[in-house]
């Protein structure tokens, strides 16, 4: 019973994290092949928004005039710097209008001249092509949109790596027809079902399993991380630029990457003056701010236990 459950779990993750994956590359390759674009352009075509997707709170040497424009901000943190580091190649050669004092990791970075589609996981696949890809929208979109829905529910197996007979023939159907339709938008149904097929028989490899597993478990850490920083630090970040508006140039030089930026926005706040005029939590010393943050930075490091 249990082997078979585990069976279960492998088939499933091979559909997701291969074909689920496979399928959303052929859909951006489709269009940068319509559009007569290499993935490496795509990138840099987008560097700007795609910046922002991640550093969503303050303006880059890129943005007109100093100010952050609308079309490039998001409420919230659409993507982490470890996703940032795939595409861009932060030791190379920056775009021109790249200001050299600015510390912020990835301003102005050119795509990687290695990057392929093969580098890209599922959620920047997704990410790319929802945002930044013209012709994915309708019902293509929703397809992309319910692809990644079926995988994180099955983030649900991933610490067991179990999934029961009844869940796995509900989960097949699902994600097969999804995985299908996508194919069909880029004329390879015929070879999507056969892998699809394939994978339904050939036999359990409990290697390839526990990697799957891995990467599932990845991805859900990750995009936890992602969650608790929208949630809490970059909450954190707009007291810290209410309270004293000349402070926000020091905290765009703050890389607002997990646990360690908190130092560096305890550093900068520790350098600043007690008694600023309050922001709109009404936070007005240096001290609760400090309170806050220390605290912030002990819960941080207790999820990031889990
Ligand atoms: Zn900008
Ligand atoms: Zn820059």
């Amino acid at each position: 019973m249990t082997q078979k459950q585990r069976e279960n779990f492998y088939r499933t993750s091979t559909v997701i994290v291969e074909h689920g994956k496979e399928v959303l590359v052929l859909l951006l390759e489709d269009d940068l092949s319509k559009r007569n674009l290499t993935l490496i352009d795509f990138v840099n075509i987008n560097q700007h928004a795609i910046f922002h997707l991640c550093y969503n709170k303050h303006s880059c040497c890129q943005c007109t005039g100093g100010t952050l424009a609308r079309r490039n901000t998001f409420s919230q943190r659409v993507l982490h710097p470890c996703q940032l580091d795939i595409l861009f190649d932060k030791t190379g050669q920056t775009m021109t209008g790249h200001n050299f004092n600015s510390r912020v990791q990835f301003c102005c970075s050119a795509a990687k001249q290695s990057l392929t589609t093969a580098c890209l996981d599922i959620t920047l696949l997704r990410c790319l092509l929802i945002n930044f890809v013209p012709s994915c929208t309708g019902a293509v979109r929703k397809d992309v949109e319910d692809l990644i829905m079926y995988r994180n529910n099955l983030h649900g197996h991933s610490q067991e790596g179990k999934i029961s007979d009844t869940d796995y023939s509900g989960y097949k159907k699902q994600i097969e027809s999804v995985i299908l339709s996508i194919a069909k938008h880029c004329n390879k149904e015929q070879i999507i079902r056969q892998r699809l097929h394939d994978a339904t028989v050939r036999p359990l490899d409990e290697t390839i399993s526990i990697q799957y597993q891995n990467t599932l478990l990845a991805e859900m850490r990750g995009e936890r991380k992602t969650e608790e920083i929208n949630g809490k630090l970059l909450l954190n970040c707009d007291e810290v630029t209410n309270v004293n508006d000349n402070m926000s140039n020091n905290i765009l030089n703050v890389d607002l990457d997990c646990e360690v930026s908190i130092d560096e926005v305890l550093k900068v706040l520790t350098q600043a003056k007690n008694g600023k005029a309050p922001g709109i939590d009404l936070i007005s010393t240096i001290n609760n701010i400090h309170d806050v943050l220390e605290q912030q930075k002990k819960t941080v490091k207790e999820r990031s236990k889990y």
